[in-house]
Order: C-alpha cells, then structure tokens, then sequence
C-alpha cells in the first residue's frame, strides 16, 4: 500500500518534532496532501493508525488538507486546475504546462498536550 510508504515518510518528520516530549501526548495532526500524491484519505487514515500505534502520536485526529493539482502554461499563461495527467494547455493547447501546486506531502502541524 502507497499510503504505508507515505506516512512513514511523514512520521519520520513527526518523530523529530516528538522527541523532546516525552511526557506530552500529540492530539492532533494536520497533513497537507496534494492530489498528484494519489493518497486515499482512507488509506492515510488506517496507515496513521498502524504507525502511531504505540507512540505519543496515538490517539491524536489526522486532519488531511487536500492540495488540488494547478498548473501553468509557459506559453501564454493560463493557470488553472487541472485534472491528473492532462497536461495540455485549454487556453492555446500547448503541452508546456507545469506544475504549481499538488505534489505536496507534509505536516503542516501538531496539537500537543
Ligand atoms: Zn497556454
């Protein structure tokens, strides 16, 4: 599963902000997922839990941001919301289109207590 292999990613980040916490819980996690990751807020959700198993981290409420995939075209500038894998341009239909936003995978933040 994509989404195992994600949050471990995303717990290694958690464990460098948890380590001087020792007595404290995290009630909260806020992840600010892009739509270019493929992640099913699901999947994160049950791959949260298998990891936060037995950390300070469980327990804690995952808050997933979805980041929508937004591109831009060099050519004449259209910038918009585009759908997965459609890189051509609706403005002049150029295939120079990049990518601005939807790739993101981070923590965005942690409620301790
Ligand atoms: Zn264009």
């Amino acid at each position: 599963m994509h989404e195992m292999a994600l949050m471990a990613g995303v717990f290694d980040i958690i464990r460098q902000y948890t380590t001087d916490l020792s007595d404290k819980n995290v009630t909260r996690v806020t992840l600010v997922v892009g739509e270019m990751t493929n992640a099913v807020p699901e999947a994160l959700e049950a791959a949260f839990e298998v990891h936060a198993k037995g950390t300070p981290v469980e327990g804690a409420k995952l808050v997933i941001k979805d980041i929508p995939l937004v591109a831009r075209c060099r050519s004449c500038g259209w910038e918009g919301k585009t759908e997965k894998h459609v890189f051509m341009c609706p403005g002049c239909s150029s295939f120079g289109m990049e990518l601005i936003s939807g790739r993101e995978l981070y923590v965005e933040s942690l409620e301790v207590e």
